[in-house]
């Protein structure tokens, strides 16, 4: 007998037009399989259930307009760009249109050619109330009526893969629903609507209610599946029992060449209860970057060694591997423990012998990334787990890395959940929260502009670049998916560029760059760039202690999560540093939320701010999150769904620990878990 292999489990490529190239651009969004594919979400939709005259038009809302396009004119504009205006006319009302883009030739700009062609034109985009009336800035038009009316997905993007092609996957990937299972319990199917139908629902929605039912279904299944794999993986089981602190651990100490904070210190006797007691840790230490949280891991790692163990730290990606593998090596080794590191990106002989030494219990400690968790790795005696920013590894990740051995596990995060969250988010895992940051740390002074003011921000950063530092402008770009939304940023870029920075060494880099990105990077790193701009793609390990301002435009536009993560970026090092927040529009929501950012600096206290102003999640609008901990849902809109899951969670393994009667619950559960 032949086993089928579900059309869903098949490789990317027995989509249409997907061949190896392309299936490795996709890799990078995580898709592998079809069902990859059919699980990755749209991130938005477009509007389109309705057309709208242009005397209907709302400001502050995307819509689809129609009328006749009237009055179009193109002219050149500074650093050969292009200004095309036009307006669409209908029901004795107007609506502005304005496109820029760069042309340098001569002749008019293909945009416009384009545009010339069209005397009826269905534009849609962001309305907005200006001086002469509605306008929209960089609309997407059609000449003809879209196809479809309804909520249009928009998908995640990745350079060269363009949204129809991820409409046409989605489609190909739905013909083959009957591949998919029911997994929730029967008692819960009358709250929530079935998988497939939710399936097809999130993908191409009927209506705003008929999503918004998908969407419960598939956020309540998200958290769902996470406090099972939680709550299953956690029972308080008997396991190692670390020694006293020994000799190593003194030795550490005595090295140390600073003074632990008081928070250091607590977090530090949490985790030596924890390990000396006969029982498995499970703890979890919350704390912001440069908190010190590194501190307490090298302590935990110091530990397991000084009781015969071995230490197994996991992060999410290569860079911060070896940042951190360097960190631990400077500190042990003195010591004389030896540490090591496993990453994907080295020669399979010197894995080979990483593991082999691992195995021979050679190496003490061994720093690395999903490389860690393949079956090829086994420990001589591992009995103790650090995985950093935990949210980016699934539960099965977490799991295949703590059944290597019998171990205590110990789990860092920068991102700081707020404390009425904690529980439901965490489940079981016990939370030690550092919240002070070591002392002679500088408080980044941090002020509201308006944007008439703008011009004085940029002068300050000249200044201080004159003076050898370093500085940011961020841009928001929600998604840089859309073509024309990514130009109208690049646009204000190149005008930054060519105006008020002209005078300094300008970098600029936003999500859909390939290789050039890292160059930009790079460059800024080396100091040969004096201001980077870029949309939100700053990477979160980025430590760049000259940088000491930071400009966010937009403001209003960013959770305060990622305002404060941004924040974040300057000022680490001994200069002062300084952040600007311009937001473009200015109402008792904007003042009230960016006023928190501007007077707290701490990440727990702006967390719990962000829990009380935000109000229920506007669905086809900005996801505000910080960091996403969820593929779809999310844990401060989404906390109720978040809670009624941990409880059912619970119940379902009250009834039947080992899921036994559930198989395909079991085997999505399992599904999760790496394969190699
Ligand atoms: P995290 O891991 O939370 O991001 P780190 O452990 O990397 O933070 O600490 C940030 C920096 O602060 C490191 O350079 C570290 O050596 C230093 N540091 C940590 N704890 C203290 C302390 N108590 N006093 C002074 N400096 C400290
Ligand atoms: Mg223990």
């Amino acid at each position: 007998m032949t086993v089928h292999q579900p059309f869903l489990d098949s490789p990317v490529t027995v989509l249409p037009g997907i061949g190896p190239r392309r299936a490795k651009t996709l890799a990078k969004l995580d898709l592998h399989t079809v069902r990859d594919v059919l699980f990755s979400f749209p991130r938005a939709y477009k509007d389109f259930t309705r057309v709208f005259r242009p005397d209907e038009v709302d400001d502050g809302k995307e819509q689809l307009v129609h009328g006749d396009l009237v009055d179009l004119t193109e002219r050149s504009i500074s650093g050969g760009r292009r200004l095309i205006q036009g307006r669409l006319f209908g029901a004795n009302s107007y609506l502005n249109l304005t496109w820029f883009v760069v042309h340098k030739g001569r002749g008019s700009s293909y945009l416009f050619r384009r545009l010339q062609k069209a005397d009826k034109l269905w534009v849609y985009g962001l309305v907005k109330t200006g001086l002469w009336g509605p306008e929209m800035t960089s609309a997407e038009f059609f000449h003809r009526p879209p196809g479809h009316l309804g909520l249009v997905p928009i998908y995640p993007l990745v350079a060269s893969i363009s949204n129809e092609m991820r409409v046409s996957w989605v489609k190909a990937a739905l013909q083959h629903l009957e591949d998919i299972d029911e997994i929730l319990p029967n008692w819960l199917l009358d709250q929530y609507v079935g998988r497939r139908v939710a399936l097809k629902e999130i993908h191409f929605p009927k209506n705003a209610e008929s999503l918004e039912r998908a969407r419960q279904r598939l956020v309540f299944e998200e958290f769902f599946l996470f406090h099972l794999g939680l709550q299953s993986g956690t029972h308080r089981q008997l396991g190692v029992q670390h020694g006293p602190d020994g000799q190593l651990v003194k030795h550490y100490f005595k090295r140390l060449p600073f003074e632990l904070t008081d928070h250091q210190k607590q977090a530090i006797d949490d985790v030596r209860c924890d390990m000396e007691a006969p029982y498995q840790m499970r703890r979890l230490i919350q704390g912001e970057v440069g908190s010190g949280k590194t501190i307490v891991a090298e302590y935990a790692a110091v530990k397991a060694v000084d009781s015969r163990g071995q230490a197994a730290v996991m992060v999410p990606t290569e860079v911060l591997a070896r940042q951190m593998a360097e960190r631990f090596k400077e500190a042990l080794t003195p010591l004389g423990i030896s540490v090591g590191l496993l990453v994907g990106n080295m020669t399979t002989k010197s894995q080979e012998e990483t593991r082999q030494r691992i195995q021979l219990g050679e190496l003490d400690v061994i720093v690395g990334t999903h490389a860690l968790i393949t079956d090829k790795v086994q420990f001589l005696n591992l009995t103790l787990a650090i995985i950093d920013e935990q949210h980016r590894f699934g539960v099965r990740q977490r799991l295949a890395l703590t059944d290597k051995g019998n171990v205590d596990l110990l789990v860092m995060s920068a991102t700081p959940i707020p404390r009425s969250l904690a529980l439901t988010a965490y489940g079981d895992l016990d939370t030690t929260a550092i919240r002070q940051l070591p002392a002679g740390r500088q408080k980044v002074e941090t002020y509201l502009i308006n944007p008439r003011q703008r011009n004085d921000v940029y002068r300050f950063v000249t200044k201080r670049v004159s003076l050898g530092e370093q500085a940011f402008v961020v841009f928001p770009l929600v998604e840089e998916s859309e073509q024309l939304d990514l130009k109208a940023a690049v646009q204000e870029m190149e005008n930054l560029k060519e105006g008020p920075l002209r005078t300094v060494q300008v970098g600029l880099v936003h999500g859909q760059m390939g290789k050039e990105k890292e160059e930009v990077l790079n460059a800024f790193y080396r100091q040969e760039i004096d201001v980077l701009i870029a949309t939100t793609v700053i990477e979160v390990g980025m430590n760049i202690p000259n940088a000491t301002v930071m400009v966010i435009e937009n403001a209003e536009r960013f959770g305060l999560a990622q305002l404060h993560q941004l924040r974040g970026r300057v000022g680490r090092g001994e200069k002062q540093g300084h952040c600007f927040l311009i937001p473009y529009t200015m109402s008792e929501t904007v003042k009230e939320r960016l006023n928190v950012i501007r007077n707290s600096n701490d990440g727990f206290e702006i967390a719990e701010a962000d829990l009380k102003i935000r109000g229920p999640g506007d669905l086809l609008g900005v996801r505000q999150s910080g960091q996403p901990l969820f593929r779809i849902g999310d844990i401060v809109d989404d906390r109720d769904l978040l809670a009624a899951a941990a409880e059912e969670a619970k119940k379902l393994l009250e009834i039947n620990p080992s899921l036994s009667q559930y198989s395909s619950l079991q085997q999505e559960l399992n599904r999760q878990r790496p394969s190699s």
